[in-house]
C-alpha cells in the first residue's frame, strides 16, 4: 500500500493534472483535497484535451474511485456542467468511480457576487481574485456560516439553515456593498436543481478512504494550485484560500488519520503566475511574450495570460521544503528548446542584501531578481524517452537545478502527452 500527494511547488499551473494522469495507474483512489473551480488541471489523453476544475484527473482511468474531499468548495452547478462535458466526450462518471465528501462545502452565487463586489471595492489593490466566490466561501467556513454538501440529504433542514445564513449575509451585500440581496427560495431551487444531481455521489469519504487503506489500497492526493499560494504559507494576501501543502492533503481528503508516504512536488523548467502579487523573476515585453506562447501559458480555468519569466530558485527552494517533496517532476523542458541561453534566477537583492533564501512576505515588494544563464540546447527534445538521449546542456540544467533545491528528479516531462516523459530514477 502506498500513500502519495502530487503537489505543486511554485505559483500552481507546473503541470500536476498530467503526472496525476500519468502515475494514476498506479493507483486505486485519487482525491482533491482543497480548492474550488477556482483553478484548474490540463489533461491531455486519447478522449482528447479537458481542462478539469473540481473533477479528479484520475476520472480517464476507469478502475480508479476519485473523491473530492473534506478541503474542498463546491460549486454544484459548476461541478455538473463539468460532469456532462466529460460525459459528453465518453468517460464513465457513475457513484462507484466519484465521491463527494459530505463535508465539503457548497459555494453559492452569494459567494460569487461577494467576491465580484469586493474585488471592486479594492479597485488597484485588488488580489486578482478569479471571481469563482473561493475567498468567501473558506471565510463562511472559518466563521461557522458554511453549508455542506451533506447537508443536501435533509432539504428541510437544509432550507432553515440557509435561510439563517442568508439573514446574515444579506446584511454585508445590501449594507456593505449596497447591492441586490439574496431570495431564499431562488437558492433553495438552485442548490436542489444541481446539488440533487450530485446526492448520490455524496458519502462520508473518510468511511470509504479507511476501507480502501485497510484493504491495502493505492491512494493519490491531488493538490490545486502550489506552495507560494497557500494561506498559511504563501505570498499572502496574493494566495488562495485554501491549503495546497501535502501535509493538508489528509486533513482535506475526509481521513485525516491516514498518513502520506511520498510527495511528488512539480516543478516547471520556468516560472509562471496568474493574478496579482510579488513574482521577482518576472520577465516583460518580448521575452515574456515569446515564453508565454511557447508554452501557451494561458489560465487553465479563466484563459487569462500567465505572468512567466525563468526558474525562480529561491522560491522553488523553499517550495520543496515546505511540500516536504521526496521527488520532483520537472515539467515543460522542451519549452526552453528555442532559447539560446537559459536563465535562472539564483537569488534575490532585497534593498543591495543578496539572499537566496525566500523571504517574509512583506519584503517581497524590495526583492530584485539576481539573473544568471547556462547554454542552451536549441533542438526538439520532445522525443526523448531516456535520460541520456537529452543534449548534454539540458541535462546540465536539470542537475544544476536539482542541486540547487535539494531534491531529486525523478521525471523530466518533455510534453504534454502522457508518454512524453523520462522516468530518471526509480
Ligand atoms: P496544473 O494545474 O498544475 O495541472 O497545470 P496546467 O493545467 O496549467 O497544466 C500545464 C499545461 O502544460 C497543460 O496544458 C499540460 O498539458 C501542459 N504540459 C504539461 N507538461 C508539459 C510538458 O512537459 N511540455 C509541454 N509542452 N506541455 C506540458
Amino acid at each position: 500500500m502506498t500513500t502519495c500527494a502530487i503537489v505543486g511547488i511554485n505559483w500552481g499551473d507546473e503541470g500536476k493534472g498530467r503526472m496525476v494522469d500519468l502515475v494514476a495507474m498506479d493507483y486505486d483512489v485519487v482525491i482533491r483535497y482543497q480548492g474550488g473551480n477556482n483553478a484548474g488541471h490540463t489533461v491531455v489523453n486519447e478522449y482528447g484535451k479537458f481542462a478539469l476544475n473540481l473533477v479528479p484527473s484520475g476520472i480517464f482511468r476507469r478502475e480508479v474511485v476519485n473523491v473530492l474531499g473534506s478541503g474542498t468548495v463546491v460549486n454544484p452547478e459548476h461541478l455538473c456542467g463539468e460532469i456532462d462535458k466529460l460525459r459528453k466526450a465518453g468517460i464513465t462518471i457513475t457513484p462507484e468511480n466519484f465521491i463527494i465528501s459530505d463535508r465539503s462545502v457548497i459555494v453559492f452565487p452569494y459567494h460569487i457576487e461577494q467576491d465580484s463586489l469586493e474585488e471592486s471595492r479594492l479597485a488597484d489593490k485588488k488580489y486578482g481574485s478569479t471571481k469563482r466566490g473561493i475567498a468567501p466561501v473558506y471565510g463562511d467556513k472559518y466563521l461557522k456560516k458554511a453549508i455542506h454538501m451533506g447537508e443536501l440529504r435533509y432539504p428541510d433542514k437544509l432550507k432553515t439553515h440557509l435561510d439563517d445564513v442568508l439573514k446574515w449575509k444579506n446584511l454585508t451585500i445590501t449594507k456593505i456593498y449596497e447591492a441586490e440581496p439574496f431570495q431564499l427560495d431562488e437558492l433553495m431551487d438552485w442548490v436542489m436543481e444541481f446539488g440533487g444531481k450530485l446526492l448520490p455521489h455524496i458519502t462520508d469519504t473518510g468511511d470509504f478512504l479507511r476501507k480502501a487503506n485497510a484493504e491495502g489500497k493505492n491512494i493519490l492526493y491531488e493538490a490545486q494550485l502550489g506552495a507560494l499560494r497557500d494561506v498559511d504559507y504563501g505570498i499572502y494576501p496574493y494566495t488562495s484560500s485554501s491549503n495546497p501543502l501535502a501535509s493538508y492533503a489528509p486533513i482535506g481528503s475526509g481521513a485525516p488519520d491516514i498518513k502520506i508516504d511520498k510527495v511528488i512536488g512539480v516543478v516547471k523548467a520556468f516560472s509562471t503566475c496568474v493574478g496579482e502579487g510579488p513574482f521577482i523573476a518576472e520577465w516583460f515585453g518580448d521575452e515574456a511574450k515569446k515564453l508565454r506562447e511557447a508554452g501557451g501559458e494561458y489560465g487553465a480555468a479563466t484563459g487569462r495570460p500567465r505572468r512567466v519569466g525563468p526558474i525562480d530558485l529561491p522560491a522553488t527552494r523553499y517550495g520543496v521544503k515546505v511540500q516536504g517533496a521526496t521527488a520532483i517532476a520537472f515539467t515543460k523542458l522542451d519549452v526552453l528548446s528555442y532559447m539560446d541561453e537559459i536563465p535562472v534566477c539564483t537569488a534575490y537583492d532585497i534593498n543591495g542584501s543578496i539572499t537566496r533564501d525566500f523571504p517574509f512576505h512583506s519584503l517581497l515588494d524590495d526583492a530584485k531578481p539576481v539573473f544568471e544563464t547556462m547554454p542552451g540546447w536549441k533542438c526538439d527534445i520532445t522525443g526523448a524517452r531516456k535520460y541520456d538521449e537529452l543534449p548534454v546542456e539540458a541535462r546540465r540544467y536539470i542537475e544544476y537545478v536539482e542541486n540547487e533545491i535539494h531534491c531529486p528528479m525523478t521525471y523530466i516531462s518533455v510534453g504534454p502527452g502522457r508518454d512524453e516523459i523520462i522516468l530518471r530514477k526509480a
